[in-house]
């Protein structure tokens, strides 16, 4: 159904075959010992990658990355989502993968050099700041924070939390509000804050499920209070913040849904070679159990389902944009994320205890990507708003 070309085919094959001997073994590292103490060897397996030419796939190859289009990284993502530190391995990890888009489509040459280079080269890491403790992040036009002109420079105040990824991250992207008079989706700028700039607190990074995490692999609180930096960091024109939030979603969201079906094929692979060496009596492994077989074929079919879904969306957004395909947007975003979930649910129950354990990523997963149904707009949001849609085609 979706042809690729002989070149893709290798790379994908390539980065299959890294996946499996470089990374999956460190796993168990990784999750027992946390972001910080990994990361000395998460950078040597980065130049491996660099090495492979398969740096940056998501980014275009006048800034040194691959060029896949959408839909040919939606098929890298899948690879690198079968192990947690795939993406990051290969540079092309949320949420600095969004910020190196709005800085090439948005940044001036200063901010490039500044901010989206060292990024593109693997020196720093980054972060966006939008969502606010004290609001509904699913109406993000609702915001406290503001950033007011002082001379040449913004004065940002807030309190965000849920940025994730600050812990340790050279510069934030902060959504502030800088046009308090304009109608609502014009009042907010996207302003690039350096983290070592005095009055930025990192106040905690957030347990998830019970874990805080660290370094990349966190999600913190943060206040800006009298934080001073030069107008020139506004990212494209002021009163632009959400316009250039929105361009993000749809690539974002595809990135996200193909790193699910990832996941969603080592649990099913976890699932079965797990349920066909464990016996419940001598010589009867759980492979051979009914209800078994049915989380195992109905598993294949909603992965199957759902990548198709995933793939078609991305080559709709390739070819006509993502205003056309914003629908298709927001039926992945749910659909895929629920499917996720059920798959990660069933695979940890054929594992029985160890399910629970961190001897496997299942249970890291089931932790984390609990929050796929609600960061990126919640489920009811997205369905709210396709429901919207489709009465719209049968009202007369
Ligand atoms: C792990 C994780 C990482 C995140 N990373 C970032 C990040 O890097 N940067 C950042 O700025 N933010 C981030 N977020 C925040 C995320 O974007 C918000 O959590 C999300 O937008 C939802 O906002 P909220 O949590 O305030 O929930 P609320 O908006 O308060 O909604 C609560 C619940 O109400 C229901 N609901 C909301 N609206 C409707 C509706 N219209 N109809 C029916 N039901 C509705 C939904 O069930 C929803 O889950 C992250 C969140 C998580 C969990």
């Amino acid at each position: 159904m979706f042809d690729i070309s002989p070149e893709l085919k290798k790379n994908l094959a390539k980065a299959r075959a890294f996946v499996r001997e470089e990374l999956i073994p460190l796993e168990r590292d990784f999750l027992a010992k946390g972001f910080n103490a990994m990361e000395p060897v998460l950078q040597q397996k980065r130049q491996m990658v660099k090495e492979l030419g398969l740096w940056l796939p998501q980014v275009s190859k006048e800034y040194g990355g691959m060029g896949l289009s959408l839909f040919e990284h939606g098929l890298m993502s899948q690879e690198l989502g079968q192990t947690p530190i795939g993406h990051f391995v290969f540079n092309c990890q949320a949420p600095d993968s969004g910020n190196m888009e709005i800085l090439i489509d948005h940044g001036t040459p200063e901010q490039k050099e500044k901010y989206l280079m060292p990024l593109l080269r693997g020196e720093i890491r980054s972060c966006f700041s939008m969502t606010e403790p004290e609001h509904a992040g699913s109406n993000p036009t609702m915001m406290s924070t503001t950033a007011v002109r002082e001379g040449d420079s913004y004065i940002i105040d807030g309190h965000k939390w849920f940025t994730s990824s600050a812990d340790g991250a050279a510069f934030a992207v902060v959504m502030a509000i800088t046009n308090p008079e304009a109608s609502r989706h014009a009042r907010a700028s996207q302003i690039i804050v350096p983290l070592d700039t005095p009055g930025f607190t990192l106040v905690r990074n957030i347990p998830v499920m019970g874990e805080a995490g660290e370094g990349w692999a966190s999600h913190a609180e943060v206040r800006y209070e009298d934080v001073q930096v030069p107008l020139t960091n506004v990212l494209g024109a002021e009163g632009e913040g959400f316009a250039i939030a929105q361009e993000r979603l749809g690539p974002g969201r595809i990135h996200h849904c193909m790193r699910w079906i990832g996941i969603c094929e080592r649990a099913l692979e976890l699932m079965c070679t797990y349920a066909l060496k464990r016996e419940v009596a001598p010589g009867r492994p759980l492979a051979g159990q009914q209800t078994i077989q049915n989380w195992v074929a109905e598993s294949r079919a909603e992965i199957n389902a759902a990548r198709l879904m995933v793939l078609a969306t991305a080559r709709r957004i390739d070819e006509e944009g993502q205003y056309a395909a914003r629908d298709d947007i927001s039926l992945i975003k749910f659909h895929v994320a629920n499917v996720l979930q059920q798959v990660l649910d069933r695979a940890i129950q054929v594992h029985g205890g160890l399910g629970m354990t961190d001897d496997t990523p299942l249970a890291y997963w089931f932790r984390h990507e609990r929050a796929a149904r609600i960061y990126d707009g919640p489920d009811e949001v997205h369905k709210w708003s396709v429901a919207r849609r489709i009465f719209a085609q049968y009202a007369s």
